[in-house]
């Protein structure tokens, strides 16, 4: 493992045009370790004249620049030499990480890095195999289409995952041959920086990847509603998503949108229910709580709920809660105080609502923005902890006597981003896994991901799909030509 000494931490500069650059105001901003509620280093912090400079660039790279006459496969090369990079530094940026988003290392090690290392090599692969079609129309014509890239992507991302989720953005924007302007959360800017280096080192183009960390209703909103980018793709809350749409319409600029979820968890009682307790600990625990897929619902069949509340209370109120920098740490820091008091505050929400607090419930610690594993049983479908999203470690646990009452009750819900199944029998599995409305379905496992497969929402989780073929569809536009064969 690396030591901390070993990374390097610079002060953050802008990245446009290939260079790295000041703000145009010269204003910076602090990121912050949330586990020692320290800060990191400065930023500089990019407005609306920084985000105008890097569209610039952006566009001049892809009208004029050698990104997308380049043969595919040279493209595709420099995708591989940007995976090799970063699994050259994998300790470093999961330290990085670590320290930025309060995440503990060995998930960064064994999670964030190594699938943000398969993202840029699964669709490395697909740089040269994007192509049209020839269509049998009628009459003495011949038809075929194009695939071309979009033009200039805006890309928001949040700070959960902040290397994966600029991993899952760029890759596939590159291999269809886009050019970027990348927005890193605030919270968390220092692992996309380091992938700016990264890329500059495997040999990508000025101008093609920039990015502009900076606050979201200034840098966020000028890039959303910049009237020379071509699509915008957020990652991050559903409130937020409803701007960019808005902000995006002003173009129409294409849009893609991830957001938020209040995935159910259903477990019956014929499931294997040593999995799924680890299922369920998976399902709310992992990233402390901090994702948008996580199984904050969870749904128990009445004959097994006893053992399994207590089963699952021992596990969370035994998980190592502390130092991200530990290797046996299990759960660290959410991410800021402002994310700490909105989860502490739905804590409070849930024990009004009359919800059965089982274990947790509090804060841990007095430095550091941590929060003991939070179960409360007893939670009505209907109360404020189980409809709005906590982005916290807090399951709740709810009640159910029979299929179809499970299924209503899973699909009431705003959102639609997950769902998780835990039973042995094959036909209700794939029953479920028809009738829930969520844009991923798992069935005897939780937070099974794979750069090849398909990732979004159903409802107001968002739409479009990222990762696999599917994301090639949110990058590219099909043109369609027209040759006369006849007199
Ligand atoms: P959270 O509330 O969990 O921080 P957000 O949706 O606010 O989630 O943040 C996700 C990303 O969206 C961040 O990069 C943030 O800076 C950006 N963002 C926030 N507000 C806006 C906005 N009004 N316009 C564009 N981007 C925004």
């Amino acid at each position: 493992m690396i030591s901390k000494e070993a990374v390097v931490i610079k002060p953050g500069k802008l990245f446009i045009d290939g260079k790295w650059v000041n703000s145009v105001s010269g204003k910076t901003f602090d990121t912050l370790n949330p586990a020692r509620e320290e800060v990191i280093t400065s930023i500089a912090e990019g407005d609306r004249a920084d985000i105008d400079l890097a569209v610039a660039a952006a566009r001049k790279a892809f009208e004029e620049g050698p990104w997308k006459k380049m043969d595919a496969r040279d493209r595709g090369k420099i995708l591989l030499r940007i995976m090799e990079l970063i699994d050259k530094n994998k300790d470093e940026l999961a330290l990085l990480e670590t320290l930025d988003n309060g995440k503990p290392i060995s998930e960064t090690t064994n999670a964030d890095i190594p699938l943000a290392i398969d993202c840029f090599l699964y669709y490395a692969g697909w740089a040269d195999k994007i192509h049209g079609e020839t269509i049998p129309v009628r009459g003495e014509f011949f038809n075929y289409t194009l695939r071309e890239p979009v033009g200039v992507v805006g890309q928001i991302i949040p700070w959960n995952f902040p290397l994966l989720m600029a991993a899952w953005k760029i890759a596939p924007a590159l291999a269809c041959g886009n050019t970027i302007v990348l927005k890193p959360a605030e919270e968390t800017p220092l692992t996309a920086l380091r992938l700016g280096e990264i890329c500059q080192e495997a040999g990508l183009p000025d101008g093609v990847l920039n990015i502009v960390p900076g606050y979201g209703p200034t840098a966020g909103a000028a890039l959303a509603e910049h009237m020379d980018v071509d699509k915008i793709a957020f990652t991050g809350a559903h409130t937020t998503g409803r701007i960019i749409m808005q902000a995006a319409s002003k173009n129409l600029k294409r849009i893609t949108l991830e957001l938020g979820g209040k995935s159910p968890n259903i477990v019956f009682a014929d499931s294997d229910i040593e999995s799924a307790v680890d299922g369920a600990m998976t399902g709310i625990f992992f990233n402390q709580g901090e994702v948008c897929c996580a199984g904050s619902r969870l749904f128990l069949e009445r004959s097994i709920h006893d053992e399994f509340v207590d089963k699952l209370s021992n596990k969370a109120a035994n998980m190592r809660v502390g130092n991200p920098e530990d290797a046996g740490t299990q759960m660290g820091a959410q991410v800021s105080k402002e994310q700490l008091d909105k989860i502490l505050g739905y804590i409070d929400v849930g024990k009004q609502e009359g919800a059965k607090l089982v274990t947790g419930g509090e804060r841990c610690g007095e430095k550091g923005y941590f929060i003991r594993p939070t179960i409360f049983d007893a939670v009505d479908n209907n109360m404020k902890i189980a409809r709005e999203e906590i982005f916290g470690p807090v399951v709740s646990a709810i009640t159910f006597d029979d299929v179809d009452e499970v299924v209503r009750q899973g699909n009431l819900s705003v959102y639609g981003l997950a769902a998780a199944v835990w039973t042995k029998d094959i036909k209700k599995a794939h029953r479920l896994a028809r009738d829930l409305k969520a844009g991923t379905i798992w069935i005897n496992t939780y937070n099974a991901l794979d750069a090849a497969s398909p990732f979004g929402g159903f409802k107001q989780s968002g739409f479009g799909r990222e990762l696999g073929v599917h994301a090639l569809e949110l990058y590219t536009q099909i043109k369609s030509v027209w040759i006369n064969l006849g007199s």
